[in-house]
């Protein structure tokens, strides 16, 4: 059924009894060609993009919980492409390429608004890296602007422009930059993949690879065995277990990002701001809750929930940044587990074992590239051959010593 005012008037007129479901959920097949391990952003887009770019939809999508109920559903919802480096560049621009395009492409509203990502920068220092990510951003066609400090308080009088330890000097913007509704992401990729054929099978859990010689046969889960021409791993804050099960130590941490949402406010703040002199990212939502969020809890964790360290930590970095968040009620707050690499950076790539396929290490940025990784993942897995604006994101690249090390902070997962 495809979604469109047209067919919004018939199903009012007609007491809205009319609407389908968005995506099946069948009885899992025995076997099939491709076999997706997460129902997350990144599987389910990867199941979309192979059945709708490659041609391929003998394909399963096996999720443990319900779709959305990963870090797709518990992300901050900022998408940019503001990156500085050479190997991340041009993949998340590819990616907010297809954000542009993606609610026409799947016909689902997925709420994208491109209100602008503001970095405030706090010293003289700081402007001069950002001039320095600005300029990378243009020359590879990136759309970004520097602000002197007349020109960000202009936009957000409320901003602490004055404070004594960490003064506004201005920002670099990204005007393309925004927000996204998330788990409308994987909505209209489970509903996109599907109607293509692709099976998605929520409340099963993989508990074992099978492997004959160098490679996988297929999956023990929850709900029986399930034979696999080629397994596919996108299980983000659990890639280390899944992997593991096929006998393969991945460089890569699982620790857990909290984040949190205020009680409904006017309208405030109609852009992303996040805060240049520590970890505090901060939007509206349409609904007019600030969600908020900063550093990952520094621990090893699979716990979906954090600590009250952080929320201290966090709530000193807003307030800082905005006085005026001293007085908000916080009206939930929530954690999710994140695959932090040594570099910060993906792994969009084979595995030794010859029909086992790998999309992990997303960390902070996994929610933004979602687009462009189900793309060049399925590229990969229907052709055998890293899509071009991927290839940086290789496994070997910890043993070449060719990192992508955006943050500058070393092999240190809790500190990218
Ligand atoms: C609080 C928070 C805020 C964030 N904010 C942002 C942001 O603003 N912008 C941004 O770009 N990124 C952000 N991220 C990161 C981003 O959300 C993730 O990197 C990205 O969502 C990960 O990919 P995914 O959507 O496929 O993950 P998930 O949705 O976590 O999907 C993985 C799925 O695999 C399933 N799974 C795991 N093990 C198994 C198994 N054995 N069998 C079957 N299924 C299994 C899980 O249940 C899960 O549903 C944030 C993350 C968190 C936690």
């Amino acid at each position: 059924m495809r979604y469109s005012a047209l067919s919004l008037l018939l199903n009012g007129l007609s007491g809205n009894r009319g609407w389908k479901p968005a995506w099946r959920t069948p009885a899992p097949k025995p076997r099939y060609d491709v076999v997706i391990v997460g129902g997350g952003g990144h599987g389910l887009a990867t199941a979309y993009y192979l059945a709708k770019e490659y041609g391929v939809a003998n394909v399963a999508v096996l999720e443990k919980g319900w779709l959305g109920s990963g870090n797709i559903g518990r992300n901050t919802t900022i998408i940019r492409s503001n990156y500085l480096l050479a190997g991340n560049n041009p993949f998340y621009e590819l990616s907010m390429k297809l954000w542009e395009g993606l609610e026409r492409d799947f016909n689902f509203n997925a709420m994208v608004s491109q209100r602008g990502v503001l970095n405030l920068f706090h010293s003289d220092a700081q402007r001069d890296a950002y001039t320095r990510r600005g300029n990378a951003m243009r020359l590879h066609g990136v759309d970004a602007e520097l602000l002197d400090r007349e020109a960000v308080r202009e936009r957000l009088p409320f901003l602490d422009f004055d404070n004594a330890r960490f003064p506004i000097k201005g920002g670099l913007l990204q005007p393309r930059g925004g927000t996204v509704r998330h788990d409308a992401v994987a909505w209209g990729y489970a509903r996109g993949a599907s109607a293509r054929g692709v099976d998605i099978i929520p409340h099963c859990e993989v508990t074992g690879i099978r492997r004959e010689g160098g490679r996988v046969t297929g999956v023990e889960t929850t709900r029986g065995f399930i034979g696999a021409g080629k397994l596919a791993l996108a299980t983000a804050g659990n890639s280390s277990q899944t992997a593991g099960m096929a006998g393969l130590t991945l460089p890569i941490e699982s620790h857990v990002l909290q984040a949190f949402v205020s009680e409904g406010l006017k309208p405030m703040i109609d852009t992303v701001i996040t805060f240049g002199a520590g970890h505090f990212y901060v939007s509206q939502s349409d609904k007019g809750g600030l969600v908020f969020g900063g550093d990952i809890d520094g621990y090893n964790s699979y716990a979906q929930r954090g600590n009250l360290a952080l929320v201290e930590h966090v709530a000193e970095a807003g307030v800082a940044m905005i006085p005026a968040l001293s007085r908000l009620r916080i009206l939930r707050s929530w954690g999710g587990i994140m695959d932090m690499s040594m570099d910060g950076s993906p792994i969009i790539d084979r595995t030794p074992l010859d029909n086992l396929y790998l999309n992990a290490g997303w960390c902070y940025g996994g929610f933004k590239a979602t687009p462009a990784s189900g793309l060049c993942f399925a590229h990969l897995i229907a052709r055998g051959e890293p899509h071009e604006t991927a290839r940086a994101f290789r496994l070997d690249r910890f043993a070449r010593g060719a990192l992508i090390d955006e943050k500058g902070a070393g092999a240190q997962p809790n500190l990218h």
